[in-house]
Formats: C-alpha cells, sequence, structure tokens
C-alpha cells in the first residue's frame, strides 16, 4: 500500500510536544514533513528546527524576534522560508494551505484561534492543548462535527480513550475513567501542603512536561482541566467521567461499557506514541515505543483525595456549570501557577484563588472565540486581583 506524505503545521514546536513531534518525524520520513513551525520565544531551538526541516513559513511569537529570525536565516544562506510573528503568524501556520494535519501545542489560549482556524479550514488536529477544549470546547467540538473535522486528542489519557472508544458504540459507554499519577505529593499529609515549595513542585514522579502542567500535575488541576476535556471531546457529561489516582502511569484510562466490560490501554510513558496515534490514524505503524510486559509487577488504583487536591474538587463544580466557568478555572490557574513559581503565593494559595474567581464568575456560554477570549481576560484579571490582596513573601520553612 502507497503511504501518501502528511505536511504537518506544528503549533509550539520549540515545546515538549513540538519536539516530540519532530522526533516522530525524522523517525518517519515516508510518512510525514514539516509545513510550517509555529515556535514562540525560543530562538536558538527555533532556528535549529528550522534550518533542519526547512518549513514553507515560521512563526515567532513577537516581531523583534521574526526579525533576528529573518538575520539569523539569511547569515546561514537560506532563503525561501517566510518568518511571521503573533496570533497571524500562528493562523497564517494553522490554515496554511499546503498543511495537512495541524499538531496544537501551545500551552494556553495562545493557540486557541490558531486551532479553531484551522478547524474553519477543514484541517485535521492532534490536540495536546488541553486549555483551547477547557476554554471553547464547545465551539471547536461543533465546527468540527459541521465540518466533519476529526479532532484527534495527543493528551495521553484521552488518548487512550480514543483508543479504547473505537471498540464500542457511544451509547454503550458507562463511564470513562481517567487515570492520574496523583503527582509528587499523593503521600504528602494535608499539613505540609502549605509549606510546598516550587522546587518540590517541578518534580513529577513519571512524565517529564512543562513547568505549568507540572505544577497542574502537583495540585491535579490537571486532572481537572482533562475532566472537562473528556467531556467536550467525547460528548459525555461529568457525571459519566471518574477519576482514579494510578501511581505508575502505566494504565493511560480507561472506558467501562454498559455491560460491565472495562477496557484499558496501556503503553510506555512516552508521549511519542499517542502522537504517532494521532498523526497516522487510523493507521497503526510499526514503532519501537515497546512496552515490557514482563517488568511489570502491579498495579495500584486508589481513590483521589479532594481534601488535599481541592482543584479536582473545583473543576468537576466547573465542568457543570460549563461555559465562563470552565474558562475561568484554567485562567485563574494559569494566574494561580505564575505567583506560585515567582514565590508570591503558597501552594495551596493556588485552589483558594480559583475558588475565589470561580465565586465572582458569572454563568454564561460566551459563543465566539473572541467571547471566550474576553472570559479568559477578565478572569485572568481577578485572579490577579485576588493574589495582590492574599499575597505576602512566602516561607517555606
Ligand atoms: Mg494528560
Amino acid at each position: 500500500m502507497k503511504i501518501s506524505v502528511k505536511r504537518l503545521a506544528i503549533l509550539g514546536s520549540t515545546g515538549s510536544i513540538g519536539q516530540s513531534t519532530l522526533s516522530i518525524v525524522e523517525q518517519f520520513p515516508e510518512r510525514y514533513e514539516v509545513a510550517a513551525l509555529a515556535a514562540g520565544r525560543n530562538l536558538n531551538v527555533a532556528l535549529e528546527q528550522t534550518l533542519r526541516w526547512k518549513p514553507k513559513v515560521v512563526s515567532m511569537a513577537n516581531e523583534e524576534l521574526a526579525g533576528q529570525m529573518t538575520q539569523l536565516l539569511r547569515h546561514a544562506g537560506v532563503s525561501g522560508i517566510e518568518v511571521l510573528h503573533g496570533t497571524e503568524g500562528t493562523v497564517a501556520c494553522s490554515t496554511l494551505p499546503e498543511a495537512d494535519f495541524v499538531v496544537s501545542a501551545i500551552v494556553g489560549v495562545a493557540g486557541l484561534e490558531a486551532t479553531h482556524a484551522a478547524i474553519l479550514a477543514g484541517k485535521p488536529i492532534g490536540l495536546a492543548n488541553k486549555e483551547c477544549m477547557v476554554a471553547a470546547g464547545e465551539i471547536l467540538t461543533q465546527a468540527a462535527r459541521e465540518r466533519n473535522v476529526p479532532i484527534l486528542p495527543i493528551d495521553s489519557e484521552h488518548n487512550a480513550v480514543h483508543q479504547c472508544m473505537r471498540v464500542g458504540e457511544h451509547r454503550e459507554v458507562k463511564q470513562i475513567w481517567l487515570t492520574a499519577s496523583g503527582g509528587p505529593f499523593r503521600q504528602t499529609p494535608l499539613a505540609d501542603f502549605e509549606h510546598i515549595t516550587p522546587a518540590q513542585a517541578l518534580k513529577h514522579p513519571t512524565w517529564v512536561m512543562g513547568r505549568r502542567i507540572t505544577i497542574d500535575s502537583a495540585t491535579m488541576l490537571n486532572k481537572g482541566l482533562e475532566v472537562i476535556e473528556a467531556c467536550r471531546l467525547f460528548n459525555v457529561p461529568p457525571a459519566q467521567v471518574r477519576v482514579t489516582v494510578h501511581p505508575q502511569s502505566t494504565v493511560h484510562s480507561l472506558v467501562e461499557y454498559v455491560d460491565g466490560s472495562i477496557l484499558a490501554q496501556i503503553s510506555v510513558t512516552d508521549m511519542r506514541l499517542p502522537i504517532l496515534y494521532a498523526l497516522a490514524y487510523p493507521e497503526r505503524p510499526a514503532s519501537n515505543l515497546t512496552f515490557d510486559m514482563s517488568a511489570l509487577k502491579h498495579l495500584d488504583f486508589e481513590q483521589p483525595d479532594l481534601e488535599r487536591f481541592p482543584c479536582l474538587r473545583l473543576s468537576f463544580e466547573a465542568a457543570e456549570k460549563g461555559g465562563a466557568h470552565c474558562i475561568a478555572l484554567n485562567a485563574a490557574d494559569e494566574i494561580a501557577v505564575e505567583a506560585f513559581l515567582a514565590g508570591k503565593i503558597p501552594f495551596m494559595g493556588i485552589p483558594r484563588t480559583i475558588e475565589k474567581v470561580l465565586a465572582s464568575t458569572p454563568e454564561a456560554h460566551p459563543e465566539t472565540i473572541a467571547g471566550v477570549l474576553a472570559a479568559d481576560g477578565e478572569a485572568r484579571e481577578r485572579a490577579k486581583e485576588v493574589i495582590s490582596g492574599q499575597s505576602s513573601v512566602v516561607s517555606y520553612q
């Protein structure tokens, strides 16, 4: 069978998902090419990627960086690569006529407009940006359904659910079980949570990831965002999504069917596998990402503790309300995580900030991306006000 080459637009190319995507491209040169790279502020890595992959377009965070990139490409003797910047540049990457598939891996709502534009342009999406689904999932999934555009989850849990869902009908699904590693503080006594430092929270036991998602894993807010993401991607209510703590991160998630069967997906903890699955769907190319069954001794599962992880409770509450509450949950968390990493608020200040912001969030359901971004901006402002009200120098002893 002849394999047709897929030309990729990678949004967030210098981040960990972007880099893993490029390593898949490297392993499967007969299947994938790079059409566009939307990088951010990491000029060195962006330059290296641009020289290596020769995309048609590369986009940087701002005009200054784009100017530097243009200079550096000229010095390297490379011509014919268009250098763009900002949201417009990212949208140009995601809607590039030469791109067949868009990997959406920009962290935060920064990737939202480009992801929406890609769906409107009919491009299949490999989605690693969960904030997009949390903030604008209703809009994105509706646009995708209307145009018959597949959204393939790269988030490992949703990728596992997607695989398990291929086995049965949607109406036969009883509930989705998302697994959570529990993060580094699964066994930390509640009394110690106030004194958790950024350095401690940045150490994740099983996955190596970006800074915000690592903190979100430590608070379990990440799992809360994933609950909302699952509701949107798989069109189920929050009551049909459950979380189970599974410290080994070997089972990536499970789907329980009405007849009592539960299907689980097991694989190595390596993001390249969900990326490959999304890129190749519905095919399954042979890979070297093998799981060593002989090393598998036991699997533990336990209920999440909502007292130590109030972010998970807040997420389920936001999921029930939907719309502006989901937007505010994500926005307030992003601001609170920054403040925590900067030493302005303690670890438990993250859920406290989110709770206060949610309490002042109106029940609303923005119907446009502009409306989503406005609600996001308002929630960020309120989060900053809450933080400046509780801020003092945090001491970790
Ligand atoms: Mg995940």
